[in-house]
């Protein structure tokens, strides 16, 4: 007699981000557990679903779980949206989708709209490994607890952040992660201000002090991992010691590009030969 559970994903701000199984199913389920029901009534009827709305969110969520299952246990079938994109993910959900499991439920998926994987699949760094690292903590000191046990992670990471903290936020990253490591800005994906960019942490906190607008509306911050800055230093080196080799000899070109960049003259030398080799 169990019933199935379905865990809907909506859009993240354009409405034609919805998939038709998604609709399907909102139409066909005997109740929707949303977020907000006030916010998902707007969606609802923008696409002529009557289905009736309750409310399950991060306060209720431990004693809406047990309503929620009997009434699957009785043979109803359930969708839990969250207010856009995919529940779970920083949203509420994992109580009852924990709960469902554990009384033998089913759970079935329907996937769609996702901020993380939007913003990573158009800011273009490596997206082969990545770590979804959520909401920061709001206070400074925690946050750059948390972003010192993330320095050396080579992974490329994912934080959400509220607008209001962007700023600060960023400038924390720049003292823990450095200035120069690769960061994508992807604010408003999908909606009309739709900002997507790719700079250096130091040049984002740059762009945001001085443009009042990008402190506004929904953000993710998609961070290079540790050894990609590593290749980018490797590269800028790459770069200016091929110049130079252009005009002056392996060593004059180390001590120079040693000079002006601050690293070993002994490294730069090295690297030198290699680049010497390869001409
Ligand atoms: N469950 C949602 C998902 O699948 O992406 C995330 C919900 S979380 C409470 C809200 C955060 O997701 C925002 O603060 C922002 O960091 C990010 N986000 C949601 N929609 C976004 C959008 N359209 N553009 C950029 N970031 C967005």
């Amino acid at each position: 007699m169990s019933a199935q559970l379905f865990v809907v994903a909506t859009p993240i701000g354009h409405l034609d981000d919805i998939s038709y199984r998604a609709i399907n199913v909102l139409k066909s389920v005997k109740v929707i557990a949303a977020e907000d029901t006030r916010t998902s009534a707007l969606l609802l009827k923008h696409f002529n679903i009557s289905t009736p709305l309750t409310a399950c969110h991060d306060h209720n969520e431990s004693n809406k779980v047990d309503q929620l299952i009997q009434r699957l246990l009785l043979g109803e079938d359930i969708a839990l949206i969250s207010d856009a994109g995919t529940p779970l993910i920083s949203d509420p959900g994992f109580k009852l989708v924990r709960a469902a499991q554990e009384n033998h439920i089913r759970v079935i998926p329907v996937p769609g709209a996702c901020a993380a994987i939007a913003a990573l699949s158009a800011v273009g760094l490596p997206s082969d490994r990545f770590s979804f690292e959520g909401f920061l903590p709001s206070k400074s000191s925690q946050r750059i607890l948390n972003l010192e046990k993330l320095k050396d992670e080579t992974q490329t990471l994912i934080f959400y952040e509220a607008p209001h903290r962007i700023l600060e936020c960023v400038k924390d990253m720049v003292n823990t992660f450095g200035a120069d490591r690769p960061v994508g800005f992807a604010r408003e994906i999908t909606k009309t201000f739709e900002t997507i960019k790719k700079m250096t942490l130091s040049e984002l906190v740059e762009f945001i002090a001085n443009d009042h607008h990008q402190q506004k509306g929904e953000i993710v911050l998609v961070v290079g991992g540790a050894t990609q800055e590593k290749d980018m230093e490797q590269e800028k080196l790459d770069q200016l010691l091929n110049r130079l080799l252009q005009d002056l000899s392996v060593k004059a070109a180390s001590q120079l590009a040693a000079d002006l960049t601050g690293i070993k003259k002994k490294v730069a030398y090295q690297r030198a030969l290699e680049l010497t080799d390869k001409l």
